[in-house]
């Protein structure tokens, strides 16, 4: 597998980086994941734009302009030999070549470290989709600069880790009482035919496909409303969903052991997978 290291393209088992690297010592630095359907990366402009903003959170320079990125991009994706992609990118502050080696204050003269690398993207199967998943819910004890995509993700591991403990797909956090997002995942509650979603805000990754799926229930005509949402509403959900770039729409049909509404996926959740699935095709044609 072919991967992409400060400039180079190479076999990611000869990509190597210093020990030093802030990224390893104090993970500092920030990431993007990037779905590409048949080589297309899908709403590249958007992933971008949230590096921009992730940079920018970490002041750290970007280390490319857009039309840089895009090419390295496309390049790397086109060194695969598989079709459909998720594409990592990370962009850390890089090590420092003078003593002190490892301090907290940013080095001076420190080049950062560029990395991307593309795996197959395995999006939910089918059946997967028409059976949903479970969820667990947890108290959101990250901190509170969850807009920015930092590498920095032990506490989203250990959220994480508790759905896998608990045999499930994700954890869904709250935090002071309302809900703020999955450990990997934006989460949506359908109440009463309206769909809700909490705002964008320190306390969430504003997702591409939290986006994407706004977008669509404002083109459908689908009720929707972007606002604080309560744990209560949460656990009387018609519907919950969490989405992402990977997983795409997947229905959340038991919570903490309980099921939601009608314990399987709802009709709005088939409804705007299928309006998803086909945006998707609209734009990778176009
Ligand atoms: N929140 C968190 C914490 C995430 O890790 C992700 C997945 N990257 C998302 C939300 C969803 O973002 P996207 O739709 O851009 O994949």
């Amino acid at each position: 597998m072919i991967c992409y290291l400060n400039g180079r393209f190479l076999p990611l088992a000869e990509a190597k980086v210093s020990v030093l690297d802030r990224g390893f010592l104090f993970g500092d630095g920030v990431y993007e994941v990037v779905p590409a359907y048949s080589r297309k990366p899908f709403r590249l402009d958007d992933h971008l734009r949230r590096l921009q903003d992730s940079l920018d959170g970490i002041r750290l320079a970007n280390p490319h302009d857009d039309a840089a990125w895009r090419e390295r991009i496309l390049r790397l994706v086109g060194e695969q030999d598989f079709e459909d992609q998720s594409v990592c990118i990370q962009v850390t502050r890089g090590a420092a070549s003078a003593p002190p080696l490892r301090d907290h204050p940013f080095p001076r003269d420190v080049a950062p470290t560029v990395f991307m690398f593309a795996q197959p993207l395995v999006t939910a199967s089918a059946a997967q989709k028409a059976a949903g998943v479970c969820a667990v819910t947890a108290v959101d004890n990250r901190w509170l600069r969850c807009n920015i995509k930092a590498t920095a993700l032990l506490a989203n591991v250990l959220l994480r880790q508790q759905a896998v403990d608990a045999e499930c797909a994700e954890t869904v956090m709250l935090r002071d009482g309302f809900l703020t997002e999955g450990a990997a995942s934006n989460i949506f509650v359908v109440r009463d035919g309206v769909l809700l979603a909490p705002p964008p805000s320190n306390l969430m990754l504003t997702g591409i496909t939290y986006d994407v799926v706004l977008e669509l229930a404002a083109a459908h005509g689908i009720p929707h409303a972007v606002r604080p949402v309560a744990e209560a509403e949460v656990r009387a959900a018609d519907e919950l969903w969490m989405t992402s770039s990977t997983r795409e729409i997947l229905a959340i049909v038991k919570l903490d052991g309980a099921p939601v509404g009608a314990g399987v996926p709802g009709p709005l959740a088939q409804r705007m997978d299928a309006l998803y699935q086909t945006f998707k095709q609209q734009v990778m044609r176009a």
